[in-house]
């Protein structure tokens, strides 16, 4: 594995592979990796000739109050961590190889960026498809790989791709859990033993969730209001949001109809966690 530092270095290297006919495969992550990052390796080293991983906390997507200062970091175990999975490069800019002279411009999303995270985190999305918009143009990959734990930033990347015309195909995988449903994530090292033992109470939520709509129930509200009381019963869990929605829109029109897809939002003292997980109802 092969770490460059440089936009002008990794360019460098992925022009003359792109020129021999091989295919590039991108999997961006801000590091602390754990195994839903390496499942989207793998799929990029099973999927492409070449894979990149980038490790970058990306200053824009963090609001001012937010945990940028606090984020989890690990180089050693991320590098050995990409080793293993078989990825051939790693970039790891800093924020001034970036962002060189800050950053004047901005990519934002309409609509889907709008509900949900949109309106707990108003400025994340416009960091996150400006960070991915820079990455793609520097790395120019064939096929980009987002893990469905973050479902509403795979409809923005997955939007932003199409509307600027950037060849690449934006692929989901699913989301990694540990043995009591929670999804992995950077953030759960921050949980308290107490909080942690409360955490399963997303997922938890989801399936209730998830169980009556399979059995009929078509009125997001009254699903909605099922995964809010699932939530209530975790004392440390302050929920944000617990939403059931059009997978594609991130909103409810009506009674739900088809595809569905429940998500969740919680805080547990300054940790925030998100899951989600997709239903579909009885009639199509
Ligand atoms: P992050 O480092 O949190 O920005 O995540 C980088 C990528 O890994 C994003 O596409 C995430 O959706 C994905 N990811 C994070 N956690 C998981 C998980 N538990 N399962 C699958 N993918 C994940």
């Amino acid at each position: 594995v092969r770490v460059l530092e440089t936009i002008g270095e990794l360019r460098l290297v992925l022009g003359e592979a792109r020129a021999a006919g091989l295919s590039v495969g991108f999997v961006p992550t801000m590091g602390y990796l754990h195994a839903g990052h390496v499942s989207l390796m793998e799929a990029s080293v099973s999927d492409n000739d070449v894979t990149v991983v980038s490790i970058f906390v990306n200053p824009l997507q963090f609001a001012p109050s937010e945990d940028l200062g606090t984020y989890p970091v690990d180089p050693t175990g991320d590098l050995a961590a990409c080793r293993e999975a078989g990825v051939d490069h790693v970039f790891v800019p800093s924020a001034e190889q970036m962002y060189p002279s800050a950053m004047s411009t901005s990519v934002s999303v309409g609509e889907v960026s709008a509900p949900l995270e949109g309106e707990f985190r108003p400025t994340h999305f416009s960091g996150v498809a400006t960070v991915v918009a820079k990455l793609f143009s520097i790395i120019g990959p064939c096929r980009a790989y987002f893990g469905a734990k973050d479902w509403q930033q795979v409809a923005v990347v997955r939007r932003m791709a199409a509307d600027l015309s950037f060849p690449v195909d934006v692929i989901d995988r699913p989301i990694v859990r540990d043995p009591d449903g929670l999804a992995l994530s950077s953030r759960n090292v921050h949980l308290s033993t107490e909080q942690r033992s409360q955490a399963g109470v997303l997922q938890r939520s989801l399936l209730i969730g998830a169980q009556l709509v399979a059995a009929g129930e078509t009125d997001p509200s009254v699903v909605e209001a099922a995964m809010k009381e699932a939530i209530s019963r975790a004392p440390l869990a302050d929920l944000d949001y617990a939403a059931a929605v059009r997978p594609d829109t991130l909103t409810s029109d009506g009674p739900l109809h088809g595809e569905v897809r429940l998500l969740v939002a919680v805080r547990f003292g300054r940790v925030r966690l998100i899951d989600n997980v997709g239903c579909r109802t009885l009639e199509p």
